[in-house]
């Protein structure tokens, strides 16, 4: 199935096994869009805007194969628990964050990756090639001294000791420091293409993205430089309703109705 996106006078198309969604989680002010940011743009800011769910998709041509990766950046503060269920429904990947000077974030992040394997149980990931959910978990503001520090390295890496699906990174969205490794272990995790890392694509703008289907300009520049990624300017975030469409199909429709039952959003 090829689905069709148009962004201005762009269309693209990317075959549904080439889209995934990425989702952020953890508490508040732990520095969740300063990730995202890093990861879109290379930008940095001290300024903090309280998000409530931002979306992002980002559009790739990798040695000529198309690639879409949604990015759905949640408010820590969840007042309606059945989104945040929702939301870890659609994810494929996640990436769950808490601040090393923060000790309650921390129990945030253990809270959540419990809940994302609880509502995952029941999903077997078989339109993808990975049949699990990788996990990325971030000790991010590794740039504040020890003196600030409220979680040892140990006590997040004993988190995931164990689980192939799961790594811990400390990194600080600041400094940038890790976060482009901590991005490429999450896409080999997720056996995703290591080029969707900023730090091994070139960055294109949407008035070149015009042509970034087409044919001749994947041939022609093939040789030159492997991967193109693209902010997508216009992207939305799909309706409830899509998503739930869209599990329906990724997912019950496979299942056994036993499995529909333990897939509840509520
Ligand atoms: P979110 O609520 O989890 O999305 O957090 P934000 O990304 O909005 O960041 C919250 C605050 O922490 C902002 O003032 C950021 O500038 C700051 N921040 C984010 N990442 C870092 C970091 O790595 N180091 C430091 N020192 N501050 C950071
Ligand atoms: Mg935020």
């Amino acid at each position: 199935m090829m689905k069709t996106l148009s962004s201005g006078n762009c269309t693209l198309s990317v075959p549904a096994k080439n889209s995934y969604r990425m989702v952020v989680l953890g508490a508040s002010k732990v520095g969740k869009s300063a990730i995202v940011a890093r990861f879109l743009n290379g930008r940095f800011e001290d300024q903090y805007t309280p998000t409530i769910e931002d979306f992002h998709r980002k559009l790739y041509n990798i040695r000529g194969d198309m690639y879409q990766l949604d990015i759905l950046d949640t408010s820590g503060n969840h007042p309606f628990p059945a989104m945040r269920r929702l939301s870890i429904l659609t994810g494929d990947v996640f990436i769950l964050v808490f601040s090393i000077d923060n000790r309650d974030s921390f129990d945030e992040v253990k809270r959540l990756r419990k809940q994302i394997l609880e509502v995952k149980s029941c999903v077997k990931n078989k339109t993808k090639e990975t049949g699990e959910f990788p996990m990325m978990i971030c000790g991010n503001k590794s740039d504040y001294g020890e003196h600030h520090r409220k979680v040892r390295a140990e006590e997040a890496e004993r988190l995931v000791s164990g689980d192939e699906n799961c790594a811990y990174f400390e990194i600080s969205a600041k400094k940038n420091v890790n976060v482009d490794k901590m991005f490429q272990v999450l896409f080999s995790m997720a056996k995703l293409p290591n080029e969707m890392s900023p730090a091994l694509h070139r960055k294109i703008s949407m008035q070149i993205g015009d042509t970034f289907h087409q044919k001749s300009f994947r041939l022609r520049r093939l040789k030159e430089v492997d991967a193109y990624g693209m902010v997508s300017p216009s992207a939305r975030r799909p309706s409830v309703n899509s998503d739930l469409k869209y599990i329906k199909s990724k997912v019950l429709g496979e299942g056994q109705g036993r499995d529909r039952e333990k897939c509840s959003i509520q």
